[in-house]
């Protein structure tokens, strides 16, 4: 493999850190050519500093300034300002792998970018395939891009179908009976609705495995994350929503499983620790040392499996339907919980009005259900109004 010149977006998050810290394992095959963070300036001078980055993406002037107060010295990176350099910088010749790991839809246009650029492109961003799989999908394909999947259930998946993937990407597997996409069931797995009432942000982003942002922290709370996950996995792997289902393993060491043809189920198992999933993605098809330690089994003792309760996980149940309904419908879902989400988290909403958000956002968006959404223009659009829309609900609704 030739060497790589990585375009870390979303640098300073759970997801930019790991992927800093595996590529760092590597000088002989790999270097930073870009990092970009939206807050958290000091980090990210820190994180230019150590990875000796070429660029520094950054939104505005005042944290363009907040970053220059944090340089330290040496060499100053060249500093572009603004979410289209983003985008371009993605698309930058010299750049020839691209970690799209900013969380939400903000992260779309850039990935966007990188795919269509023909890039090789880490996809830990859901929300993009979520939003706009099919404009994604054909952007990979149209940009000759090399598309690695990096969360953890579509790396394990991606692995366990590694010899029968088609060559094009977005053809079916022939031989593929089903995905079982395994979920913790998160901090709250075995709570009653009635416990779920009272629920703190800080409570909700305790997660028994996983060390993770906010953000898909609640998303993992309420299975809405394993819901855009099923939505991902429909597009990455061209697999019908029948073909798709969600096993709750509490430990989180299978990461996900194929079930083929004549029976036989493959599964990927490690420690839920994301530079797994990275190191894989960087290294395709060579395996690279990530610094994640030994799976001991035997400590472990047991794996456990149970079905997921779509009652008790409201949302896990809308995402399943949005994507039986339209990609307007799964743009609407995204947006309307990141809404939802971002005011839990600032304690506007209680946790148990997450799915109620969402389904008034989906209810009074209905009649867009059947519009076709073939360029990004139309998924911004539609994507905004549910913001506006969610954050309307909110208000009304809000607790204090
Ligand atoms: P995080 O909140 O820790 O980091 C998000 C990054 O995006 C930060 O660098 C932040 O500065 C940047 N950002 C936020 N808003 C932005 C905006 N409007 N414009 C530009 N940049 C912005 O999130 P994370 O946990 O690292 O997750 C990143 C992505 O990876 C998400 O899409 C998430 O679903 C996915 N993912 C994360 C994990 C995990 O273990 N953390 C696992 C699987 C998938
Ligand atoms: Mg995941």
């Amino acid at each position: 493999m030739s060497f790589q010149h990585v375009c870390v977006l979303g640098a300073t998050g759970s997801i930019g850190i790991s992927t800093l810290d595996v590529i760092a394992r590597h000088p002989e095959r790999m270097a930073v050519y870009a990092v970009s963070g939206h807050t958290r300036m000091e980090l990210l001078a820190q994180q230019a500093r150590d990875s000796a980055a070429r660029v520094v993406l950054v939104p505005d002037e005042a944290a363009r300034s907040r970053f220059l107060a944090a340089w330290q010295g040496g060499v100053l990176p060249e500093i572009r300002v603004g979410a289209q350099a983003l985008a371009d910088t993605a698309a930058d010749p010299q750049v020839t792998t691209v970690m799209a790991a900013i969380i939400g839809a903000a992260g779309l246009p850039s990935a966007l970018a990188a795919a269509r650029a023909g890039k090789r492109v880490l996809l830990a961003n859901k929300e993009a395939l979520v939003a706009a799989g099919r404009i994604f999908m054909q952007a990979v394909q149209e940009g000759g891009a090399q598309l690695m999947p990096i969360d953890s259930e579509h790396s394990a998946i991606y692995q366990c179908l590694a010899g029968e993937l088609p060559a094009e990407p977005g053809q079916p597997v022939a031989a593929l009976r089903r995905l079982l996409v395994t979920a913790s069931g998160g901090p709250f797995r075995s709570r009653s609705l009635a416990e779920l009432d009272e629920v703190t942000p800080e409570q909700a982003c305790a997660h028994p495995n996983w060390s993770m942002g906010r953000k898909i922290s609640v998303d993992s709370a309420t299975m809405l994350n394993k819901g855009l996950e099923v939505i991902e996995a429909h597009w990455l792997f061209s697999v019908p929503v029948e073909q798709i289902d969600v096993v709750v393993h509490p430990q989180s060491v299978i990461h996900s499983m194929v079930e083929y043809i004549d029976g036989s189920v493959m599964a990927q198992l490690g420690q839920p620790d994301m530079r797994t999933a990275i190191a894989y993605g960087l290294g395709f098809p060579e395996r690279l040392y990530s610094g994640v330690g030994l799976l001991d089994l035997a400590t472990m003792g047991r794996l456990d499996f149970e079905q997921p309760d779509f009652v008790r996980f409201p949302c896990l149940r809308l995402a399943y339907d949005a994507l039986r309904s339209s990609q307007a419908a799964c743009v609407t879902l995204n947006a309307a919980n990141e809404i939802a989400v971002d005011r839990f988290l600032e304690r506007q909403i209680g946790y148990t009005q997450i799915p109620a958000v969402i389904e008034h956002c989906l209810d009074r968006l209905n009649g867009r259900a059947s519009q076709a959404l073939e360029a990004l223009e139309g998924v911004l659009e539609l994507d905004s109004e549910t913001r506006s829309l969610a954050l309307d609900y909110c208000r009304v609704s809000a607790r204090i």
